[in-house]
């Protein structure tokens, strides 16, 4: 079976072939770097590194480019907020994206950045008003005239028939009645960065920058162009439109995107008091893995819902997952193999896989790992697993985790930094004491714990069940988690 992706340019399920031969070209619509990415932001770059990830599980090889959109109205505005140059701010928001990605293990794009393209989004222009489609208005900036362009439209399914040509729009974002001309560039405003071009001073418009980029790392047309579902008009329907009537090729083969997330049922924002960074959850004791596990386990084009009963469920589902790695790698298993635990691991592999065909179904795929724990743990309990049975479970869940990214445990020393960084920007009041717990927990030193543990053995083997109970519960709010098995005790980190 070959992957099945939804298109939102043929609003259908279709096969997913690469281009060229083994090489997936994929390009995503990166943050514009104004402020700390929310959890919608999240939601739909966590859901393109899962697809980026599972092209590489199948074989291909992938090369993944993101845009930072480094100058755009917002950021114009927020920086002459807060009293510092355009790039000061940016770069504070740009390091802390990639930060924060890697606190949810997404595996870093190639970057790159707006304000070091510029020329050649001049370049891009003066080609597009060669051809008649661009136009310069009096005050030096340059529009995009959409009568030029029939298809414009063919994404968003709207029809802009009978619509006001010449009608012009400046603004990066607009709504879907008021398609008009867009500005490629804007002419220089007071307080505003812009540059000289061979086009005139000014800076460029935020389709145009996504455009330019994609092309220029990836080709005139390439496989896959993904971003969250408010992308599709204006600004995948404008890329569309300034690329194709260029090069008369489809700019991208797939258009992938994302629902957007509601929080506990509603829109996510500000005035309603349900807007979230990752650090906000992280500050308030939520484990960066919880988080990506949450965030993935919604197929993408499904509204996830967000909730706090929901993230501590994912918490619950990950520490399920590497108790179980803990308890399989842990060895003292009888020897040889048995055909059940075999046969159940090449299935769960299968079904994984047939799951993330299928249109990236995520659930079904966790689903999938799930029921294999579950039947493998029953089966170790009635001492039913042999020691040649690991391997292959051990193998399933690692194919799992290619994708989903979970298991490895290093959330005490990411929970640490957002701490750091609450301390260094002033926020020290935002640190949750149950962050503070889960700080001090991965801090019982390993020495301090083993002795916790000896005296477990020690009341055991006196059949002081009480003592032994209560030095389990010492180490349970700790965040040690101990396991007691035929073959001794054995603990480990949550
Ligand atoms: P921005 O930084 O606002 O340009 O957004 C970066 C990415 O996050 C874009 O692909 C958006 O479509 C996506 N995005 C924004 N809000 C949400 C949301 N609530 N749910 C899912 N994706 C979102
Ligand atoms: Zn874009």
């Amino acid at each position: 079976m070959a992957l099945r992706l939804y298109n939102t340019m043929s609003s259908r399920i279709e096969e997913f072939r690469p281009l060229r031969d083994q090489e997936v070209r994929m390009y995503a619509c990166g943050p514009t770097v104004y402020d700390y990415g929310h959890i919608g932001n999240f939601r739909t770059f966590v859901a393109v590194d899962l697809l980026r990830r599972f092209f590489r599980q199948s074989g291909y090889s992938v090369r993944y480019v993101m845009n930072i959109t480094d100058v755009d109205d917002k950021i114009i505005r927020n920086a002459a907020q807060a009293g510092i140059s355009v790039q000061q701010f940016t770069a504070k928001y740009e390091t802390a994206f990639a930060e924060d990605s890697a606190m949810i293990n997404i595996e870093p794009p190639k970057f790159v950045r707006a304000t070091e393209n510029i020329p050649q989004m001049a370049a891009f222009v003066s080609k597009l008003v060669e051809k008649g489609i661009a136009y310069r208005a009096d005050d030096g900036s340059y529009y995009f005239r959409i009568a030029k362009f029939p298809a414009y439209g063919k994404l968003s399914k709207k029809d802009f028939h009978g619509m006001l040509d010449g009608a012009r729009v400046d603004v990066d974002e607009y709504d879907k009645d008021s398609a008009r001309d867009f500005a490629l560039w804007k002419a220089p405003k007071p307080g505003e960065a812009s540059w000289d071009t061979a086009i005139g001073p000014g800076r460029p418009g935020w389709h145009l920058e996504c455009s330019v980029m994609s092309m220029q790392e990836l080709g005139d047309s390439f496989d896959l162009h993904a971003g969250g579902e408010d992308l599709i008009f204006p600004h995948h329907e404008n890329e569309i439109a300034q690329s194709e009537s260029l090069t008369g090729q489809p700019l991208a083969h797939f258009w992938f995107h994302a629902r957007f997330l509601l929080v506990e049922g509603e829109k996510m924002s500000k005035s309603l008091g349900n807007f979230f960074t990752l650090r906000d959850l992280v500050l308030k004791g939520h484990k960066p893995s919880s988080i990506r596990y949450l965030l993935a386990s919604v197929p993408y084009r499904n509204q996830l819902n967000f909730t706090f009963d929901g993230l501590k469920q994912a918490a619950v589902s990950v520490e399920r997952l590497r108790n179980f790695r803990l308890r399989l790698s842990a060895g003292n298993l009888p020897e040889g193999s048995t055909a059940t635990m075999q046969s159940l691991a090449g299935e769960t592999i299968a079904r994984m896989r047939a799951a993330l065909e299928d249109d990236l179904n995520t659930a079904q795929a966790q689903g999938a790992i799930f029921e294999m724990v579950r039947q493998a743990n029953a089966a170790f309990d009635a001492g039913e697993i042999r020691k040649d049975d690991a391997p292959p479970l051990l193998d399933a869940l690692k194919k799992f985790d290619e994708i989903f990214a979970v298991v490895d445990d290093d959330d005490g020393p990411k929970m640490k930094q957002v701490s750091d960084w609450a301390r260094a920007e002033g926020r020290e009041k935002d640190i949750t004491q149950e962050l503070r717990a889960a700080l001090e927990s991965g801090a019982l030193s390993e020495a301090e714990i083993e002795k916790k543990v000896e005296g477990m053995r020690a009341a055991r083997s006196e059949r002081d069940f009480k003592a032994s109970d209560a030095l389990r519960a010492e180490l349970a709010t700790a965040g040690v988690i101990v396991e007691i098995g035929k073959d001794g005790i054995r603990w480990r980190r949550k």
